[in-house]
């Protein structure tokens, strides 16, 4: 579907993953490119067939911050009746919202996995017995990089903007372009000489990288 019907990934970017099945479903990867499009395949793949939606991600997609946003939207739709959805999506969240800005922990993973077994098996209705389906499979299939935020305090996919780090390189030629774009004041450096960027007073915006003529900044 992905490739022969709707053409591929834009902008020469590689695949990484896709989300069946809307918010409550799942988000599968490459190696599951091939799977066939039916109720069983996709439910023991851990996704499901849903809305029939597809969301197709590229390679400049966080996983933890996919998850993240579909689980926000679950919990913000449970209506409150039974606690398991009520509270234990809340907690989820928290735990999601922490891992992304840099304060995930040692055990965090295996708590997810708890709470969204508990939440599945004890919900009343089908929102929140599906809720936790985005976060069970982008563990399955994408925990190296839940791994890199809790352990390397790392978004591998440079997204996560409270763990991102601006860095100038040596490919700097001292422009001053970058500082002047800046709108913290966090760079800077002499005429013709490497700038470099305060990491106390960077927000992270991204312009400088944007400014620089000689790709000499990069984020990560
Ligand atoms: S599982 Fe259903 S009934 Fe329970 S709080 Fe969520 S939406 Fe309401
Ligand atoms: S990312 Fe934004 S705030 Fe940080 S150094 Fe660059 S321009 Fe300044
Ligand atoms: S814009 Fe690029 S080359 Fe110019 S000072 Fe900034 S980092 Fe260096």
């Amino acid at each position: 579907i992905i490739y022969d019907i709707g053409g591929g990934i834009t902008n020469g970017k590689k695949f990484k993953a896709v989300q069946i099945g809307g918010p409550s479903g799942g988000c599968l990867p490459e190696s599951m490119l091939d799977l066939p499009v039916d109720y069983d395949s996709l439910i023991a793949a851990g996704a499901m067939m849903g809305s029939g939606g597809l969301v197709v991600m590229d390679e400049d997609t966080c996983m933890v911050d996919v998850a993240k946003f579909f689980l926000n939207f679950t919990q913000s739709e449970s209506c409150g009746k039974c606690t398991p959805c009520r509270e234990g999506t809340k907690r989820m969240l928290e735990i999601l919202t922490r891992i992304t800005e840099g304060q995930g922990r040692e055990g965090d993973i295996e708590l997810l996995e708890n709470l969204a077994k508990n939440i599945k098996e004890t919900a009343l209705c089908g929102l929140g017995q599906t809720a936790p389906n985005p976060v069970l499979s982008t563990l399955k299939y994408f925990r190296d990089e839940y791994e890199a935020h809790i352990k390397e305090k790392r978004c591998p996919a440079g997204v996560c903007e409270k763990m991102l780090h601006y860095e100038i390189s040596d490919a700097c030629r001292g422009c001053g372009l970058c500082a002047r774009q800046c709108p913290v004041q966090a760079i800077s450096g002499s005429p013709k000489a490497k700038h470099v960027i305060d990491q106390n007073k960077c927000i992270k915006c991204g312009a400088c990288m944007t400014a620089c003529p000689f790709k000499a900044i990069s984020k990560a």
